[in-house]
């Protein structure tokens, strides 16, 4: 069995390719990443020597390369996590959202298309479903409303893959997943940098009044969400998933100053984003009732596996903070 992680040298996708690797030894796992700024071998050291894993490097948006890959290797299942990610990056740069996002994901369908792959999986997002007020849930029925050029362009990929299915029969499922946290996630994302600043004693910058609320997930269990829709998931279906764990801002980065023993007088409130979606909180009822999905970690074991990861993987940080980031951080946040 040949799988097709795209992403793969992501925050996310390097998770699930380790999980997959480590979970099937008889399936050959390739990750295809561009290796952009978010993009890191380094998340992958621990199984690049497997048998079972392959890496390559390209763009999913160069169609004749991705054709090419495709006839060549006759992949039998097709996960896409490759993604500009980042919402705040989205704002100052949508174009490149418009051309990983969505050309891309159509230049992986046509050529998952082109061989007849067995399944196509898009990793996508509860941020389709734009924003919630103080009560309630997006379900997989949620009517699509994205607010942001990020959300935007996930959701015009989520209807290319949805398409696909309706006019060519493609096999394919969509997973809509919550916030993650846990290791490997880049440290531009609200948990790590909060860690991050807090272990330096810098300022914790939060948007707005800090009052936003996201559901945050566990990156192990989204993999294993993912696992159990690509190898049970109904046909053309889509999946929420999420974990039950809102928290808002402000309790995520009191939560990790209590952890470090750090005082709350690091937090300094920062101008909100614009279009920042208030609240956001899945209803993952058909993927725990219709596979059986269950999650792991609760949101105090995971944040607390997590904050051990950060402080025992410092080199692994500091080597990207040291870099091109820090640039990035400074035109966002000024010079801290
Ligand atoms: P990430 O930014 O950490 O990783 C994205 C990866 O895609 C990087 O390795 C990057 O090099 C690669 N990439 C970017 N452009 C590419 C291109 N043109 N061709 C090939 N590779 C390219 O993102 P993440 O947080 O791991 O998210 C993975 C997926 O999950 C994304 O599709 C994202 O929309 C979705 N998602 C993320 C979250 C979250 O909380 N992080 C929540 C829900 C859904």
């Amino acid at each position: 069995m040949k799988l097709l992680v795209t992403g793969g040298a992501g925050f996310i996708g390097s998770n699930f390719v380790r999980y997959m690797v480590n979970k099937y030894p008889e399936y050959i796992i390739y990750n295809l990443d561009l290796l952009t700024y978010a993009g890191n071998l380094e998340n992958l050291k621990d199984i690049e020597d497997k048998p079972n894993y392959k890496f390559v490097r390209g763009d999913i948006a160069d169609r004749e390369f991705v054709q090419e890959l495709f006839e060549k290797e006759q992949f039998d299942y097709v996960l896409n996590f490759a993604a500009e990610s980042h919402v705040d990056r989205s704002i100052t740069n949508p174009e490149i959202f418009v051309q990983t996002n969505i050309q891309g994901t159509l230049a992986l369908l046509d050529a998952a298309r082109a061989i007849g792959v067995k399944k196509y999986l898009q990793v996508s997002t509860d941020e389709v479903y734009g924003t919630l007020g103080e009560t309630g849930y997006f379900t997989e029925e949620t009517p699509l409303a994205p607010n942001s050029p990020y959300s935007a362009s996930k959701t015009g990929a989520d209807l290319l893959v949805r398409a696909y299915n309706e006019t060519y029969g493609l096999p394919v499922n969509i997973t809509r997943c919550s916030n993650n946290y846990g290791p490997y996630h880049f440290p531009e994302k609200l948990i790590p940098l909060m860690i991050i600043n807090a272990l330096h004693d810098k300022e914790l910058p939060i948007y707005g009044d800090g009052l936003n609320v996201r559901d945050w997930l566990h990156v192990e269990d989204h993999c294993q969400a993912i696992d159990l829709v690509l190898h049970k998931g109904r046909d053309g279906e889509v999946y929420n998933v999420g974990g039950n764990n809102e928290r808002t801002n402000i309790d995520i980065v009191k939560t990790i100053l209590k952890q470090l023993d750090k005082p709350e007088t690091l937090i300094k409130f920062v101008k909100d984003r614009p279009g920042h979606d208030r609240r956001y909180a899945i209803d993952a009822t058909k993927l725990r009732t219709e596979l059986g999905w269950e999650p792991k970690y609760t949101f105090e074991t995971g944040i607390k596996q997590t904050i051990e990861w950060y402080l025992n993987n410092k080199e692994w940080w500091q080597n990207i903070i040291s870099g091109e980031y820090q640039e990035y951080f400074k035109s966002q946040y000024g010079d801290r």
